[in-house]
């Protein structure tokens, strides 16, 4: 095994999972049952775990994100001819979906303080979409990084236009904005518990909303659209999307312990920034009044000092993983000819910022030599 100078010879990786311990109670229990399938109790345990821990009133399990906003578009009645318009500064997991129904995605440069859509942009091209014919059938608005995106404004401008709001949390589980969980205010959230996202299930995600029509929709989707009668009975065409009871039983060891988790990442970044803050040249993403972020990765930008490439290389000598933000969708091959509201944000954030690793099994003294490296790397 290859040896690396951290403090305890294992390599420091970016996010990976943190398991509580009472993760394989659960699974023993699926066995027990003999539940080792997208079914049972332990699935609907899951979901309401999750609906307990944070205040949603409706929510379905899927086997990822990428489900989760994929069965959002479709319950939305989102298809082809239609725009959506979304955040060109996010993975690409939030725009997919949009062209799997055929849809147009209309991509938005992000706000300079939250990095999240430019809301701003959006009440200003409204109008004009209105005028000319295009308004879009719905915005999709990440919550960045943990950061949660201001959901009661974004629905307050989209709602003259009957527009529906998709919040894409897949990294803002845990996250609260005045007090209430992220995503909460849209007309539907999609969560991540992807190996590497704050909680995980070892894949899987999920649909939230206060609307019990959309969930139960998306339910029924999931399952290839199955009737509830004792035949094969399909009126539309579904998916296999449901989440497995195997996962869902990981995600319940991991939902006991969501407080815990995000009050460490929290710490993981404070420390960061103290160590970090007043270096020259260096900006950590601040949280918005009223915010208390998950902070799932610390993320930083630099004015000045080495290239993020050359910094992001220089730590994996380290035995660091660090990551650049994520690189704009308008500037990816894929999605080439997408249209795209530009401010130069994204552009420039994406050529200075880098993420640090910030998994909440960190001990104090990777976190520390993390920091002393970086700061190293700075001067
Ligand atoms: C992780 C992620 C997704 C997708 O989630 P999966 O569970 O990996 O499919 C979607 N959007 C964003 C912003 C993400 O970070």
């Amino acid at each position: 095994m290859t040896s690396y100078p951290t403090p305890t010879g294992e390599r420091i990786l970016l996010s990976p999972p943190h398991m509580s311990g009472r993760e394989r109670s659960y699974v023993d229990e699926v066995f027990a049952t003999n539940f080792v399938a997208p079914a049972g109790p332990m699935l609907a345990r899951f979901e309401e775990q999750f609906l307990e821990a944070t205040r949603f009133p409706h929510a379905v399990a899927v086997a990822s994100g990428t489900a989760a906003l994929h069965l959002a578009l479709r319950c939305l009645g989102v298809g082809p001819g239609d725009r959506v318009w979304a955040p060109t500064f996010t993975f690409i997991a939030s725009i997919a979906p949009i062209l799997y129904q055929g849809a147009e995605p209309v991509l938005f440069d992000c706000d300079p303080e939250t990095w999240n859509i430019d809301l701003d942009l959006i009440e200003e091209e409204l109008p004009k979409a209105a005028k000319s014919g295009v308004l879009p059938k719905a915005i999709i608005a990440v919550d960045l990084y943990g950061q949660p995106c201001d959901q009661d404004r974004l629905s307050r401008i989209a709602e003259p236009y009957g527009i529906a709001v998709i919040a894409d949390s897949a990294e803002s589980v845990g996250s609260l904005l005045n007090g209430r969980h992220a995503g909460i205010g849209a007309t539907c959230a999609a969560f991540s518990f992807n190996g590497n996202k704050l909680l995980t299930t070892g894949g899987g995600g999920l649909l939230a909303s206060s609307d019990k029509t959309l969930v139960e929709h998306a339910r029924t989707l999931s399952q290839q659209a199955r009737m509830p009668v004792p035949h094969y009975e399909h009126e539309e065409v579904g998916y296999n999307y449901r989440m497995s009871a195997l996962n869902a039983a990981v995600g319940c060891g991991q939902l006991e312990v969501l407080g815990e988790r995000v009050a460490r990442r929290r710490e993981i970044f404070d420390h960061y920034r103290r160590a970090l803050g007043n270096m020259p040249g260096v900006r950590f993403l601040e949280e918005p009044q009223g915010a208390r972020a998950n902070r799932w990765l610390t993320a930083l930008t630099l004015e000045e000092g080495p290239e993020p490439t050359l910094l992001v290389e220089a730590l994996d000598r380290e035995g660091i993983e660090a990551r650049r933000l994520w690189k704009p969708m308008h500037m990816q091959k894929a999605l080439k000819g997408v249209s795209f509201v530009g401010t130069g944000v994204s552009e420039k954030l994406f050529g200075c910022g880098i993420c640090l690793p910030s998994g909440s099994s960190m001990s104090e003294a990777q976190l520390e030599y993390v920091a002393g490296k970086v700061q190293s790397l700075l001067i």
